[in-house]
């Protein structure tokens, strides 16, 4: 997919972040844990959310989650208009943390969306650069 068949915002990522994206853009989803308090944690940050720790390290998860909650967007952000209505959900990931993202291969509507549903991440390439991580069903 081009970068001009790709109409939604592209992350711009941060010296945080930036491992992140690199390992999106293999297809591989990637998480911080500290290395004092075994916490795994996400979004991505230099110190522990726990025990504000700065001895942090990255590793590379299941892909694998739950659908923890979600809602029905009918008002399409720029770039979503061909998928609205769409849902914005929160997955439990298989490790602990949640985050963010679509869900994609259902038609998203609450008879489909069940929770705690199993979901396993899927990618899209955005352009050369980067890959976002989504969801479908596992
Ligand atoms: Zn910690």
């Amino acid at each position: 997919m081009t970068q001009q068949e790709y109409r939604k915002i592209i992350p711009d990522p941060t010296p945080e972040t930036a491992f992140f994206w690199k390992k999106c853009k293999e297809h591989e989803l990637w998480i911080q844990r500290c290395i004092e308090c075994s916490r795994p944690f996400f979004y991505p940050r230099l110190h522990c959310p726990e025990c504000r720790s700065d001895k942090v390290e990255w590793f590379q998860t299941s892909g694998l989650g739950t659908l923890y909650s979600y809602m029905i967007n009918y008002r399409p952000a720029p770039g979503f208009e061909d998928e609205a209505p769409y849902a914005i959900a929160i997955i439990q990931l298989e490790e602990g943390p949640r985050m963010m993202g679509n869900i994609h291969g259902i038609e998203n509507t609450p008879e489909n969306l069940v929770l705690d549903m199993p979901l396993k991440v899927v990618f899209v390439d955005a352009n050369d650069e980067t890959a976002i991580p989504n969801w479908e069903p596992a």
